[in-house]
């Protein structure tokens, strides 16, 4: 095992003994602190806008266990959801809304930050009507379908005056940190290439995932992002050029709308290259460095977790946590302290990637390779 990761372990097992008796204060390789400290002050209410799957089994779990925020209120279009969360979340009838009454939000002093959870198509319109209510937004990945539309959702909020987050939860998520160090600090010597890819076989094919309209493609959309972000945030660059291929669709009758599987290749201003595959037909889920001295990978590298991880020199140590609350204290903390967030969770970051599929689905379509440094 390498000196920084015995080292990191080290401070790692220390402060995990130091939580017995004193406050558990967890820190990552950097020294960073991974897990909020509590803070005298209050929560931020965070009202969840759409509560299907991620909501439901996801966000309003991790809402239970975060330090500067919490499940303050709901957004749904059927009342019968309503009536379940408000008994079983404590929420008063007060903060819950429906699509239609959304915008009275604006008065209620609960509700510090609003957190869209609703199909692609629709993020760009609750954002921009929760920026006009006053209020921060959280917006769920891919920030929106079309660049476009991303734009109009940040410059709403800096009419607003309000800051703009995505929810790029591994952004906070330890092993995910320690692989951008390792990648960014070239700790194995220069990247070479790297492989990330992500995807999944999809189940009910009536699903808005599978309607380009409202998720703006297929599993590009919705988990190759991921892949994307990997070879961003490891190589710390942005991709100079682009190519891409469909794969043939196996199941026509399925994929009607979207692809099924897609290939792409990113080049980087260092002369790093990265292959991607994404996939709504069989899963797959890591991310794969090759460096000058050495790799390092995860595996799996983008789900809930617990995420794995090794490099040539060993395995990855790093605490398992729940990816949403970090993210959702991370940000919140900022908040609370009036600070900027940092630009690689904010709406510009979403512009990026989603310019970034647009025009991998540009370079499968022609079959040229798309130059991106213009
Ligand atoms: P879902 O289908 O389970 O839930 C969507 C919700 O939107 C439902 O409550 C549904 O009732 C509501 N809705 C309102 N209008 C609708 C309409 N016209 N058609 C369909 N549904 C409508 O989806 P989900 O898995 O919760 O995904 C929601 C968002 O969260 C997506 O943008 C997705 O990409 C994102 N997501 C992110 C993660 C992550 O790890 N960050 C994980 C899952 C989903």
């Amino acid at each position: 095992m390498s000196n920084s990761l015995i080292q990191s372990r080290r401070r790692f097992l220390m402060n995990v003994g130091a939580s017995a008796i004193t406050l558990p204060v967890l820190t990552d390789a950097f020294g960073n602190s991974i897990q909020s400290e509590p803070r005298q002050g209050r929560k931020l209410g965070i009202a969840l806008v759409g509560l299907g799957s991620y909501s439901k089994n996801q966000l309003a779990p991790a809402l239970q266990q975060t330090q500067n925020c919490r499940l303050a209120g709901v957004v749904t279009g059927t009342p019968s959801k309503a009536e379940e969360w408000m008994q079983k979340y404590n929420i008063p009838k007060a903060n819950v809304y429906d699509y239609k009454t959304f915008d009275r939000i604006a008065d209620n002093k609960d509700i510090d930050v609003v957190y869209v959870v609703l199909p692609n198509s629709m993020h760009e319109e609750f954002v921009v009507r929760a920026a006009q209510a006053g209020k921060h937004v959280i917006c769920e990945k891919p920030m929106a379908i079309t660049p476009k539309a991303c734009q109009n959702m940040i410059e709403a909020c800096k009419k607003a005056n309000k800051q703009l987050a995505i929810g790029y939860r591994l952004h906070y998520e330890p092993f995910t940190k320690e692989v951008m160090r390792l990648g960014q600090e070239k700790v194995f010597g220069p990247i070479k290439f790297i492989e990330s890819s992500d995807g999944f076989r999809i189940g009910d094919p009536t699903q808005w995932r599978m309607k380009k309209d409202m998720a703006g493609g297929g599993p590009l959309m919705d988990v190759g992002i991921y892949a994307v972000q990997g070879s961003r945030y490891v190589t710390g660059e942005e991709p100079i050029s682009v190519t891409a291929q469909f794969s043939p669709k196996t199941e026509p009758q399925k994929f009607k709308d979207v692809e099924e599987t897609l290939f792409w290749q990113f080049e980087f201003p260092s002369g790093a290259v990265s292959n991607s595959t994404t996939s709504y037909t069989a899963g797959i889920e890591r991310l794969y460095a090759a460096c000058q001295n050495g790799w390092f990978e995860l595996s799996p590298a983008f789900g809930y977790g617990p995420l794995k991880g090794r490099t040539s020199k060993g395995p990855i140590e790093q605490p398992v946590v729940n990816h949403q609350a970090m993210h959702m204290d991370g940000v919140c903390k900022d908040l609370l302290d009036g600070k900027k967030l940092p630009d690689h969770i904010t709406g510009e970051e979403g512009l990026r990637d989603v310019r970034l599929l647009q025009a991998i689905y540009r370079a499968a379509e022609t079959g040229r390779k798309i130059d991106l440094k213009a």
